[in-house]
């Protein structure tokens, strides 16, 4: 029996991955000295992130006027690295899409005023936003995927302030288009490699000189290891992203995401027991929320699943439900077993319904 896990993150990695760092861990650079061991400052650990960044760059085309930042804190620590980097006016934009945009917006409003955006969504998921707010701002913040809502941005708003993007949970999953960006970033554990890695891509103007504390500072970090990073996590990650360019790069994922997302969407809309949370254009390719409308059979899935090698199908402890995670290594196979193993608990419960 396989066994999948729709974790929402740490997310699920490469088998392939998985099982060739297990099989070099003791042997990085020699016989019996691990990966683990070895020293962020040798030739060999700095062969790793030359070719880390090298991989990211061509696979999402990052142009050289931005520069790459293999940080720690995950996304959380970007919440405030942001506001703190760039603040010049102490004034922010955010549009609020969810629980991870008013984390963001929390920590901003230690650091100036915030004004918040709502999208307007008609009924087809479009999304529109009264942009005459965005002004004088020292930027425009967006949440491009909801993990835990299950929603995705699906038109990114015209700007000229520059615009930020916590990429967490959609990075590498589908096309970004980096030059739109003043600033992406995402935690590592979703879709890049373990996790206690962060990557910031950042426009090199934006990096400029601030009164912080030296690793709050962007400006430590560019170009150079400011102090020691998550070595293992990012020799995973140059892996995972071999991976991915072996595969055919962001657009075979997204390809594929589209493909796997679609063929549990497709299943909720036709299903008698089980909804999507989410609808039209909206959706999002990773993270699919779902439920039986009913919190006590939703565990009983949760349990029918897990005794079936399906793991982590519970919805985010603010909101409850079900919910589905589909990152780049979770396999077609995996999205078919799933469905295969709702259709049996669907018959399950209508046989036991029948027999009352
Ligand atoms: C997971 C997630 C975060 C938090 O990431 P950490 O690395 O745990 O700080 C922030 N934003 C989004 C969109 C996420 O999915």
């Amino acid at each position: 029996m396989s066994t999948y896990t729709y974790s929402a993150g740490p997310g699920m990695l490469p088998k392939e991955v998985m099982q060739e760092v297990q099989q070099h861990l003791l042997t990085f650079e020699h016989e019996g000295i691990s990966i683990i061991e070895t020293s962020h400052r040798s030739e060999s650990f700095q062969q790793i992130v030359d070719s880390l960044e090298e991989r990211l760059r061509r696979v999402m085309k990052i142009p050289e006027n931005y520069a790459v930042l293999w940080l720690q804190g995950g996304a959380t620590l970007q919440f405030s690295m942001i506001p703190m980097n760039l603040r010049k006016r102490k004034r922010f934009a955010y549009v609020d899409t969810g629980i991870w945009s008013k984390k963001a917006i929390k920590d901003a409003r230690l650091f100036g005023q915030v004004d918040l955006l709502y999208p307007r969504i008609d009924e087809t998921g479009e999304m529109s936003f009264d942009l005459s707010l965005v002004q004088e701002v020292d930027y425009l913040h967006v949440t491009l995927n909801n993990t835990i809502e299950g929603t995705r941005f699906t038109d990114i708003p015209e700007t000229n302030v520059p615009l930020i993007a916590d990429a967490s949970s959609n990075i590498l999953a589908e096309q970004i288009d980096v030059e739109r960006f003043g600033i992406i970033y995402a935690g590592a554990q979703k879709n890049i490699g373990p996790a206690g890695l962060t990557v910031v891509i950042i426009r090199r103007d934006l990096i400029q000189s601030a009164e912080l504390p030296s690793y709050l500072h962007y400006a430590s970090h560019v170009d150079t290891l400011f102090n020691t990073p998550s070595t293992f996590s990012m020799y995973v990650a140059e892996r995972v992203l071999k991976w991915i360019e072996d595969c055919g790069g962001v657009e075979a994922m997204e390809r594929l995401n589209r493909k796997k997302s679609e063929t549990l969407y497709t299943f909720l809309e036709q299903s008698n027991l089980f909804s999507s949370l989410v609808s039209g254009k909206r959706r999002s390719l990773t993270n699919v929320p779902f439920t039986t409308s009913d919190s006590e059979s939703d565990r009983r899935f949760e349990q029918f699943a897990r005794e079936r090698g399906l793991h982590e199908l519970g919805g985010h402890r603010s909101v409850g439900g079900l919910r589905a995670s589909l990152y780049n290594a979770m396999p077609i196979e995996g999205v078919d077993r799933l469905v295969e193993v709702m259709k049996a608990f669907e018959e399950e419960t209508y046989v036991s319904h029948q027999n009352i």
